[in-house]
């Protein structure tokens, strides 16, 4: 197929433009030592970029450099959060490229290089990002700290940002001559200025001053975006004044085709009607969105899919599954669906390969602690974000509950991590709490809360622990990936039925589910006690006891996670849709 290079992209030896696509994406997980990332989406977006380089798929990516990394977290003896920017090394990872290109901000001209990192798929494939960069000498200084801080500042500095990335990416690509693109894909709003860019070129180019509706239609084919956040709060808006000094025109918002919106410059409105596919990122995600996204006093609905996230596999298998998988799965890393095979690898060597990631796990914890953990206790693992809606606190909330538990079936261990954003509080206070449970739970459970979690811990705890926990407030979680890195490893879900969990859960086979599926309420304030009750009632009728007396059973569980959850929840399988129902359509 056409998406397939048979030659580097580079090559120019072909007759008919060959097609390809640049993957826009305000943050990337490139390589564990590149901050250049805070969660989620930016591992998500690094997953895409490494499985498109291992089927050789024809991408390009753009992001910003983010000199001072996202954060790294210490957490002080009263459990508060502390965090400081990350040093790393550009030309260690990067070389700087010759080209250049300029935008205007606020009247200002703000000159803008760009960095290249090569994503090297399983066969030698080299996918290249671009990292663009302001901290030069010609610009002032404010145009400078632009590309310092993923999501540090104010909102003139987030619009002056996404001008970089959405309006600077495009004109970085023209001036390396890559003119051959034909698909834009908007990794969540904040790139949305891109359309603006694509539609002034193409108006110059024919010889118009402003762009008319006959160019939306045209922009429009080249244009796929992503949704990713399921509350109306989650999507970047800008106050029109802004807007007009900013970009230092007023011109737009005559067009309300494409700049709907009262009074605001809505980066989702923006990105979602200058495209020609729109995805959520989970069946359900995919069907709050078409219900969240309708512009106000409007009526008007978009069509939106959904293509659920994945992850890379080879990026999240632990050495010892990767071992694992070499000996029983040959192949595995050019076709991750290879895991299917999963079912037929002996129990006894997933049980050493798992227990291989959980003693790295323990060594880990018990190099920063006195309260030493035990590799043969039953092991829970909680990390991500600590943002209200994820409630880590879910667990904790009833420690005579957990109690009971222990002392009917045997011993707990828990494994906490994640970061709060600088400014989100609430999430400081949720980190607080845990950390402040340890005492009263101890000696029947152990609880650790490890700081500073990124790539290399969350690759430790996914791997390491028995159960990944996930307690998210429905409908708030639009898929979630932790849970998949972890099936990968064998290590099976417990999770409120959110996100990927609705497809990916077989009850009592790749995992469990617990709470009340139809209360999805989010204002339901009983709905906190319902499903920690839910929460506790599983892992004290079924898991705890499963796990300690049940081991053929438990093994069945791990194995069934991987054959099943690993072989599709994957971004091999995720890109191959992207190119059929996003790409290839024009
Ligand atoms: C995978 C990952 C996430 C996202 O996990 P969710 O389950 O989607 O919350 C966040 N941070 C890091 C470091 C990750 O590796």
């Amino acid at each position: 197929m056409q998406w397939r290079a048979t030659k580097p992209m580079t090559s120019n030896e072909t007759n008919t433009p060959l097609p390809t696509a640049a993957y826009f994406s305000m943050e990337i997980a490139l390589d564990p030592a590149m901050p250049t990332y805070s969660g989620g989406l930016g591992v998500l977006a690094g997953d895409t970029l490494r499985a498109a380089a291992d089927m050789s798929v024809r991408m390009i990516a753009v992001t910003l450099l983010h000199r001072q990394g996202y954060l790294s977290q210490t957490i002080d003896a009263e459990g508060w959060q502390h965090e400081q920017p990350v040093d790393w090394n550009i030309e260690e990872h990067c070389r700087e490229l010759p080209q250049r290109a300029e935008v205007e901000i606020e009247g200002r001209t703000v000159h803008v290089r760009a960095w290249q990192y090569d994503v090297v798929g399983c066969e030698g494939y080299r996918l290249p990002v671009l990292l663009l960069d302001t901290d030069l000498d010609e610009n002032a200084d404010t145009d400078r700290a632009l590309t310092q801080q993923l999501y540090g500042g104010d909102s003139r500095h987030r619009l002056s940002q996404e001008v970089v990335l959405g309006i600077g990416g495009v004109r970085i690509l023209r001036s390396l001559r890559i003119d051959s693109l034909v698909q834009f894909h908007m990794n969540e709003g904040h790139a949305a200025l891109l359309v603006l860019e694509l539609l002034d070129e193409r108006a110059k180019s024919l010889g118009r001053e402003m762009f008319n509706s006959e160019d939306v239609q045209a922009v429009r084919k080249q244009c796929v975006f992503t949704t990713h956040t399921p509350v109306p709060a989650g999507h970047d808006r800008f106050g029109f004044d802004l807007v007009e000094q900013v970009l230092g025109r007023s011109d737009l918002f005559d067009m309300h085709e494409v700049f709907c919106c009262a009074g605001e410059l809505n980066m989702t409105y923006l990105a979602l009607n200058l495209s020609h596919y729109v995805n959520g990122v989970a069946k359900k995600h995919g069907e709050v969105s078409r219900h969240m996204l309708v512009p106000k006093d409007t009526n008007h609905h978009y069509a939106i899919d959904h293509i659920t996230n994945g992850v890379h596999v080879a990026t999240w298998a632990s050495p010892s599954f990767s071992e694992l998988f070499d000996r029983f799965l040959p192949g595995w890393r050019e076709d991750n669906a290879s895991l299917r095979g999963a079912l037929a690898m002996p129990p006894n060597e997933v049980w050493q390969a798992h227990r291989a990631a959980k003693l790295r796990l323990i060594d880990e914890i018990n190099a920063t602690q006195d309260d030493l953990f035990d590799p043969l206790t039953f092991t829970i693992g909680f990390a991500r974000r600590a943002t209200a809606y994820k409630r880590a606190n879910l667990l904790i909330s009833d420690p005579e509950r957990l109690h009971r538990i222990v002392e009917k079936h045997g011993p707990i261990q828990i494994v906490f991590a994640g970061k709060a954003h600088p400014h989100d509080v609430e999430g400081k206070h949720l980190i607080q709490q845990i950390v402040r449970a340890k005492n009263q739970l101890h000696p029947a459970v152990k609880l650790v809360y490890l700081e500073n979690y990124d790539w290399e811990l969350a690759r430790l705890i996914v791997s390491g622990v028995d159960v990944w926990l996930n307690t998210p407030q429905p409908p708030l979680e639009a898929s979630g990936t932790s849970g998949m890195k972890a099936a990968i490893n064998g290590v099976p879900s417990l999770s409120i039925l959110d996100g990927w969990w609705i497809e990916g859960c077989v009850e009592g086979t790749t995992g469990w589910a617990f709470g009340n599926a139809a209360s999805t309420n989010p204002a339901n304030v009983d709905r906190f006690k319902e499903d920690a009750d839910a929460l506790y009632d599983k892992l004290e009728q079924v898991i705890v006891p499963l796990y300690y007396t049940k081991p053929d059973q438990w093994l069945r569980i791990m194995s069934h996670a991987i054959a099943l959850n690993g072989s599709y929840f994957n971004t091999q399988r995720m890109v191959q849709q992207y190119v059929v129902k996003a790409y290839y359509e024009t």
